[in-house]
């Protein structure tokens, strides 16, 4: 058994603009776990905000010895043994996740979706991210985002209004909101919720920061929209305390170290009442045919990454009529270009 891995930069096809950053590229890390003559594809993207970076996932899956795991289909135990090595490290555990799960599927000969009993035909329409910019771009950026049918736009600024605002002047297109937790006054955040309800915004992701939690709790009690969790629940046991905070949480695989904490994540969110939004990171076709596994059992799909980028290393999940549609092949139902 065999585990490589190496870094790798994702070029995106655009700066990516949120409240407190703007960046042109992502760093990543591609994991290849080989053995019996099939090969399972992993990735751990990072970007710069949360901590890692492809030296910490290289030295966290230095720590992996895949001689102590003779049986891969094992995948509950042996994320547990690989969540027991250190603390942290979600992107990196991630990879590995992702790679075991590509790995037993092409074993099994089946994709996880079949495996799961999946019906690819409930899979919600995917947002398509507009970042922030110049009116003028903006409006550009919106009118080339037609083939998507729902867009997710980044506020927080105190350009947020003008933004929702240029838009609109050039499309009807549902909208979603991620504040990314900008906004810091409740009362501000409330009123902002009403506007954006006569938007035709479907819902506001992380609207305050993740330590004001009564007064999200407070927000939620009064916003005409669904409130949803993002830097506020990472893994399987932040759900619960998403629960009369938020109505519902965005699971991403690189918070939460992969499809097998996801998978059980949505279990406990529907047990707890709670909305699932299926995110992601800017990644490869890598990760988001992982995530687009588990997509027809989400409510909101934002699975965007790997449209974002111009140098992805896999053909996988496609854009069709609006969806993010994995494939019918084994495992994550990839290919490397
Ligand atoms: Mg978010």
């Amino acid at each position: 058994m065999h585990l490589r891995f190496y870094p790798y930069t994702l070029e995106l096809a655009q700066p990516f603009t949120l409240a407190t950053s703007s960046r042109t590229t992502t760093p990543a890390l591609m994991v290849e776990l080989e053995h019996e003559g099939l090969i399972g594809y992993g990735e751990a993207a990072m970007p710069p905000y949360l901590g890692e970076t492809p030296a910490s996932a290289a030295a966290f899956l230095k720590l992996v010895d895949p001689a102590a795991f003779p049986d891969l289909q094992q995948i509950a135990a042996i994320g547990a043994q690989i969540d027991s090595l250190a603390p942290g490290n979600p992107a990196a555990k991630a990879a590995l996740d992702l790679a075991l799960h590509d790995w037993v599927g092409k074993k099994l000969n089946t994709s996880w979706h079949r495996r799961w009993g999946l019906d690819l035909a409930r899979i919600p329409a995917t947002s398509f991210t507009i970042g922030i910019d110049t009116p003028a771009v903006v409006r550009q950026k919106t009118l080339a985002a037609a083939p998507y049918k729902i867009l997710k736009v980044k506020l927080g600024r105190d350009t947020d209004r003008e933004l929702i605002t240029t838009i609109r002047q050039v499309t009807d297109q549902p909208l979603t909101v991620d504040a990314n937790q900008g906004w810091r006054d409740r009362e501000d955040a409330l009123r902002m919720s009403e506007w954006l309800a006569t938007q035709g915004v479907l819902f506001i992701e992380q609207p305050m920061p993740k330590e004001q939690i009564d007064d999200t709790a407070w927000l939620r009690e009064r916003s005409p929209l669904p409130l949803i969790a993002d830097e506020s629940v990472q893994r399987l046991r932040d759900v619960p305390a998403a629960r009369g905070v938020f109505d519902g949480i965005n699971i991403k695989l690189m918070k939460c170290t992969g499809l097998h904490e996801a998978h059980q994540m949505i279990t406990l969110a529907r047990q707890l009442n709670l909305k699932v939004m299926l995110g992601c990171m800017t990644e490869t076709s890598c990760a988001i045919s992982a995530a687009a596994q588990l997509s027809p059992l989400a409510d909101w799909v934002d699975l965007d990454g790997a449209l974002l980028i111009k140098n992805d290393l896999f053909n996988g999940a496609q854009l069709v009529d609006g969806k993010i549609i994995p494939t019918e092949a084994p495992g994550l139902g990839l290919t490397k270009r």
